[in-house]
């Protein structure tokens, strides 16, 4: 068996215990196996085991390897969760299923300009700056309804709120706070947790794991 077919399924294991410990038995948080600086040969087993959700954060680099994956395959769901820049959305919507870094209005005008010119569906999710860091990207929390509101007023389909809480801290209280403001404007979807912390994101029902040296390994690039 492959390493991130072994990697995938003891992280499932884990995921059921903790969900069988907090008690919920209908939730069924889904995991983005977080793909990028890894090649073809390390996601192919992955796409071959059925799993069907996959994460890049650069627009380049996943054009360049999905383009060629997709000529074979076509049972997957292509999450974006880098930073968007403008000049990239044309071609960030013709590869990806899901955005999860929508992080200003200007990207949010430009991903609606070239929805309306494709007949695509894009699934969206604000990005949050929970943490108040000025290196980070992400909505204001107290901007969020507001932005919300316009995002919907240009026909986006904003399905919920995604986070990357501050390095080295607990990141529990960042995820209550995002479970909190996603709830205020009732969005379903949560996008939270990563490698180190997807335990944690459980607590407050995360809806979408990004996983990605928990599955490939260590990134060397
Ligand atoms: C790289 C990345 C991840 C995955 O991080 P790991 O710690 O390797 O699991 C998740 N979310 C975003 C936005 C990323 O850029």
């Amino acid at each position: 068996m492959h390493h991130t077919q072994k990697n995938l399924i003891e992280i499932k294991e884990k995921i059921k215990d903790k969900i069988n410990n907090l008690n919920l038995s209908q939730y069924n948080p889904k995991i983005i196996a977080v793909s990028k600086t890894f090649s073809e040969q390390d996601i192919l087993p992955l796409i071959e085991y059925g799993h069907a959700e996959f994460g890049e954060n650069k627009v380049q680099e996943a054009q360049l390897k999905w383009s060629k994956i997709k000529e074979k395959h076509n049972n997957f769901k292509l999450h974006m969760l880098g930073k968007l820049q403008t000049n990239k959305v044309k071609n960030a919507v013709e590869i990806f299923d899901y955005i999860h870094s929508l992080d200003n209005l200007k990207l949010a005008n430009k991903i609606s300009n070239e929805l309306q010119k494709k007949a695509k569906e894009i699934k969206i999710f604000i990005q949050v700056n929970l943490g108040g860091e000025s290196q980070k990207s992400g909505i204001h929390p107290s901007d969020l309804e507001s932005f919300y509101k316009r995002c919907v007023e240009l026909n986006l389909n904003i399905i919920g709120t995604m986070c990357i809480p501050p390095d080295n801290q607990d990141p529990k209280p960042f995820f209550k706070n995002l479970l909190a403001l996603n709830r205020k404007i009732n969005l379903s979807e949560l996008s939270m947790g990563m490698s180190n912390d997807y335990l944690d994101a459980l607590e407050y029902k995360s809806t979408f794991l990004r996983i990605g040296t928990g599955i490939f390994g260590q990134r060397t690039k």
